[in-house]
């Protein structure tokens, strides 16, 4: 299948996704954390989690620049962004695994519909206008 392609929002940083299935092999996720909220500056966080293996740097592998912190409950956190213009590229929790979660909006249009949402999490910070998506999958957090 075809790769889907992304980068920053300079341009610096490009990459490409490769993957047999995006159905199957990708999961896109709206998050209302208040994490996601600040790092990406909006409402909420969308990224898309796929394998490791399948996310290859294609240009400015050099100006990628990394932050690590806990999350806020024990999880160490590590996202990175374009030392450039600032700009998430993807994030991923200590116990993710071999998954990585790229940033839904540096993906390309064409790319971006090869992996539409599937669900949301942390609805409980939701802000109060931002209404529900029909049709997606609602994580029910356990921690109140
Ligand atoms: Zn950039
Ligand atoms: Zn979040």
């Amino acid at each position: 299948m075809a790769p889907l392609p992304g980068g920053c929002y300079c341009g610096t940083i490009r990459y490409t996704i490769t993957l047999d299935d995006p159905h199957s092999q990708a999961r896109t996720s709206i998050c209302h954390c208040g994490n996601c909220k600040k790092f990406t500056g909006g409402e909420h966080g969308i990224t898309t989690k796929i394998p490791k293996s399948a996310f290859e740097i294609n240009q400015g592998r050099d100006q990628i620049r990394v932050h690590e912190a806990d999350n806020g409950s024990g999880t160490l956190l590590h996202r990175e962004f374009c030392g450039t213009c600032g700009g998430p590229l993807l994030e991923y929790g200590a116990n993710a695994g071999d998954n990585i979660y790229v940033f839904y909006g540096t993906m390309e249009d064409h790319a971006r519909a090869q992996v539409q949402p599937k669900g949301e999490f942390f609805g409980k910070l939701r802000d109060p206008w931002m209404p529900e998506i029909q049709g997606l999958f609602q994580k029910k957090e356990i921690k109140e």
